[in-house]
């Protein structure tokens, strides 16, 4: 293993699928593929929940399932957090069951990342936890927060319990010592996310980042935010640096309702304001922590030229990279391979409940979306490369 900053080249295909044996390689070779094709999970949830009533639940399990996620339970994980940890690239589980939104269900999965936490709990290989909000706090009721609407006295003793849970997560995050991310979502119900994660922050941040809040750099009003935390901190800051995952669904609330769009105007103004963020926490690592959680290769290259530019070494416990399971291993194993910090999603919950889940990677991968050409060019490539290499010898 290279520990100096040397050039990382993501195209090298025989180290991104080192971990994959020939028939693995063939298995989603021909899963990509299928993204081509209008299927079950591309045609959105309903469909694919009716496979699983229909018994294809298998099929679903062996495939997409076994690609983007690590298990049903956190035991179940135990085979992908090895793997993974064999090509020193660490896990962070992440509870991704969309449910029905009811008390008894925000209880349970408040109760399901405390058990991620104490997974994660003095094992290296499994650097982080994460958890979103609406997993313990209804919708409607961040939104109303977000936009300062009065709440009737029902809805001030659930926002009592919803705070609760936060807190409790994020407490039994620095009893553990572990470092939590709090995902970013929408916009609309994003303010009082970061006024809970803000608060969690200035408790359980001074010694070291604990609770790392997350920005999503498509929106043109982040990298203000994000200057504006690094001004105002007296305590430590951690940042998990996204582009944003619902540009769709936010554009088109912005048309519907009538107000200024809070995307930005182009790709390139994203991708300029991400790299902006990077440099930005970069310049403050003395008190920042950050994980670049992004497929984008220029982005990447970028954080590993500036942490050059800082002497500071690949594995400089306050820098790590991040991708999601089943996707961009070009990505995560050469940078590990290099040195660097790197750790993926390992997503995980019961089959139907992660349907949802795995509709938006289908639906990602599908070929109009684009993502699919990259990640099936470079399995291609891996798969052409053995052949010729067996050729050989
Ligand atoms: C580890 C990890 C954690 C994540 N956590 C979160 C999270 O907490 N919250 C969240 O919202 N997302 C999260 N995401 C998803 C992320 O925000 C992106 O949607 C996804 O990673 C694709 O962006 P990219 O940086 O990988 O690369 P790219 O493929 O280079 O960028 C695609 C992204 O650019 C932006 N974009 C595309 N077209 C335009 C356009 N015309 N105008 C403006 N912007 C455009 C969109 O954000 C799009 O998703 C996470 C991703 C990873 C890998």
């Amino acid at each position: 293993m290279n520990m100096q900053n040397s050039p990382v080249e993501f195209s090298n295909t025989e180290v991104a699928f080192a971990h994959m044996s020939n028939g693995g390689l063939s298995k989603a070779r021909l899963l990509f593929n299928s993204f081509n094709f209008p299927g079950l999970l591309t045609l959105g949830p309903p469909m694919a929940n009716m496979a699983i009533a229909l018994g294809f639940k298998n099929l679903i399990k062996n495939t997409i399932f076994e690609q983007f996620c690590g298990g049903e339970n956190v035991d179940t994980c135990r085979k992908t957090i090895d793997r993974l940890a064999a090509s020193r690239i660490g896990t962070i589980l992440d509870y991704s069951v969309e449910g029905e939104e009811s008390e008894a269900n925000f209880d349970a999965t408040c109760a399901e990342i405390i058990r991620t936490i104490d997974a994660a709990a003095g094992n290296n290989h499994i650097p982080f936890s994460v958890f979103k909000t609406t997993g313990i706090i209804r919708f409607a009721l961040l939104e109303k927060m977000s936009s300062h609407e009065a709440l009737s006295d029902s809805e001030k003793e659930e926002w009592s319990r919803g705070v609760d849970r936060f807190n409790k997560i994020c407490s039994h995050a620095e009893e553990k010592q572990v470092r939590i991310f709090v995902d970013a979502e929408e916009s609309w119900i994003q303010d009082a996310i970061d006024r809970l994660a803000e608060e969690a922050a200035k408790r359980h941040n001074t010694r070291k980042a604990i609770v790392f809040n997350t920005i999503q750099l498509y929106r043109h009003d982040r990298l203000e935010y994000l200057k504006t935390q690094i001004v105002y901190a007296t305590w430590f800051l951690g940042f998990k640096l996204v582009r944003g995952a619902y540009m769709e669904k936010e554009r088109k609330r912005a048309n519907d309702v009538g107000y200024i769009d809070p995307i930005q105007p182009t790709k390139v103004a994203s991708d300029h304001d991400y790299n902006e963020a990077l440099k930005h926490c970069m310049h403050h690592i003395d008190k920042i922590s950050i994980c670049a959680g992004t497929h984008n290769e220029n982005s990447s290259r970028y954080l590993m030229e500036l942490m050059q530019e800082k002497q500071l070494q690949p594995a400089d416990e306050r820098v790590w990279f991040s991708q999601l399971l089943g996707m961009s291993d070009h990505i995560s194993y050469n940078l590990s391979h290099a040195g660097y910090n790197v750790c993926k999603y390992v997503p995980y919950g019961p089959v139907k409940a992660v349907i949802p889940y795995l509709t938006r990677r289908a639906r990602e991968n599908s070929s109009v979306a684009g993502q699919m050409g990259r990640e099936l060019s470079l399995i291609e490539q891996e798969i052409k490369r053995r052949k010729q290499v067996g050729a050989r010898g």
